[in-house]
């Protein structure tokens, strides 16, 4: 199993060489040169638990650790932090089955593949010999960075700094990262939105002179965005265990097909769907949700990426996405693995803002199907899958929910349909208790309290007494100075 660069120019790594790199010489992102193939039977599956699932799951791509290796990061990440039976339950409500990845730490999916992170980058790292303590840059749209925290607090051999838009974050994001525990750990908003953040964010990654003095300090550069492979694999492991579940349920005959729903900004939940599928998972189509930021409905529906346009802060902030990383990674599959192509539309992307997808990708793109919902479409879903079925969805799940019915309607297909629960409703608590109608509450923190006591939901122990933890991070900087920012933050830790 070798990892290769979408764009072709950089050196091909094993997983343990991926992952500590985060983002290719050559500015592409590494994929895996070919998907296993799943090769035990779906009863064998829906027999597992989460973490021998996991271990069957990833063992094809960490060809390099021993089987025991791979089962200590397994066990390190999924303990009782996560805190529902077998890590992520499956809960049929409204006629769709939610797979429910946000019981970890942070309340949001992207602990699943965080909390497995820096077990996977510590033994890459003595696998590799590397000597260099690894500086993690993290851009976020708000959840990555939490998750990214807890996920490296304190891991040795790693220091961690995260960006994040201000004022553009919920407000309970905000007060999480901003008191963010850990020796090892590093906070300030930048002024821009997301999408500065991470361009900026690749561009020092790229940057080698600057690689190179931080180099002769001992330190090198890695990412623990979703263009980091090592973020992508472990999420194909529970789009695996969704399957199992399903026929376990007997939602699904062993073989029968899914569709697969799953709320999209930086697309790499969903490109993990895709190589679920492409290891033998059978789905049906790929449905990815956006919200008003539509930039991914517009491509999937036209064939044409176009980011010449306004930029929406919205209720379902994690999503508020322009230029979609992980996309660069369904354009080489789907292109044959075309580097060449994949480098012209990248330079497009970079220079004119726009690109078109090649015939071949065109024909790819006909395994998705896409929509979008607005603000109040959300809050409207919110409500009246509460009032239906008693269930409650924070405002990206919504999202999804609210695409997928659309779906159903427009097509007439009834194929059972997965949709990726993204975050805790306590996370987004006050547009969610705003939803079902409840009185608005004197702050974020209130609105927890408030949507606990009507719904009787638990609150997760990850944003309980959040209000009163101390501000340990309080920077706020212009992006031209998130260089400097790093700079400083290496040469104070020397
Ligand atoms: C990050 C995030 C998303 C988007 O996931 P991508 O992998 O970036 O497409 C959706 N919902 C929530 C709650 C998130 O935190």
């Amino acid at each position: 199993m070798i990892f290769k660069s979408t764009r072709g120019q950089a050196p091909e790594k094993n997983l343990s060489g991926a992952v500590i790199q985060g983002i290719a010489s050559d500015k592409g992102l590494y994929v895996p040169s070919e998907f296993p193939k799943l090769k035990k039977t779906w009863a064998e599956y829906a027999a597992m638990d989460y973490k021998t699932l996991a271990q069957e799951v990833l063992g094809p791509y960490a060809v390099e650790f021993t089987p025991e290796e791979l089962k200590a990061c397994i066990d390190g990440a999924y303990t009782d932090k996560f805190e529902a039976e077998d890590v992520v339950p499956l809960v049929h409500a409204g006629g769709a089955d939610f797979l429910e990845l946000y019981h970890g730490p942070t309340a949001a999916f992207k602990d699943m593949a965080l909390a497995f992170m820096p077990y996977l980058m510590t033994t890459a790292m003595a696998k590799e010999q590397e000597d260099k303590t690894v500086c993690i840059l993290v851009s976020t749209s708000g959840d990555t960075g939490m998750a990214a925290l807890k996920g490296f607090e304190d891991v040795p051999g790693t220091c961690i700094i995260v960006f994040f838009p201000d004022h553009a974050v919920s407000p309970v994001q905000e007060q999480q990262m901003r008191t963010a525990t850990g020796s090892n750990t590093y906070v300030t908003s930048i002024f821009g939105n997301f999408d500065d953040a991470q361009t900026t964010q690749k561009a020092i990654l790229n940057d080698k002179p600057f690689g190179e003095e931080i180099g002769a300090l001992g330190y090198r550069f890695s990412a623990a965005n979703s263009m980091n492979v090592g973020r992508l694999l472990p999420q194909v492991a529970y789009y695996v265990w969704a399957y199992a579940q399903m026929v376990k349920n007997g939602r699904v005959k062993a073989g029968g097909p899914i569709n697969i729903c799953v709320p999209s900004g930086n697309f790499g939940n969903i490109l993990s769907a895709y190589y679920a599928k492409q290891m033998g998972v059978p789905v049906n189509k790929l449905i990815c949700a956006s919200n008003k930021n539509k930039v991914l409905t517009d491509f999937f529906h036209t064939g044409v990426y176009d980011a010449r346009r306004d930029f929406y802060v919205t209720n379902a902030p994690s999503m508020d996405i322009i230029i979609s990383s992980n996309l660069e990674r369904l354009l080489y599959h789907l292109s044959g693995c075309d580097d060449a192509a994949v480098r012209a539309m990248m330079d497009a992307l970079a220079e004119e803002k726009h690109y078109e997808a090649n015939p071949a990708i065109r024909e790819g793109l006909k395994d998705f199907a896409a929509g979008f919902a607005t603000e109040e479409e959300i809050l409207a879903a919110i409500g009246e899958l509460y009032r239906e079925d008693h269930y409650l969805m924070d405002t990206h799940t919504a999202v999804a929910y609210k695409v997928y019915r659309d779906y159903k309607a427009q097509t007439g297909d009834e194929t059972p349909t997965v949709i990726a629960s993204t975050a805790s409703p306590y996370k987004f608590a006050a547009a969610v208790s705003g939803a079902i109608g409840l009185p608005k509450a004197e702050d974020e923190f209130a609105a927890i309290d408030a949507l606990n006591a009507a719904s009787g939901v638990r609150v997760p122990y990850g944003l309980k007494d959040l209000k009163s933890r101390e501000i340990l991070h309080k920077g706020a900087i212009a992006r031209e100075d998130m260089k400097d920012f790093v700079r400083e933050t290496i040469k104070s830790r020397i």
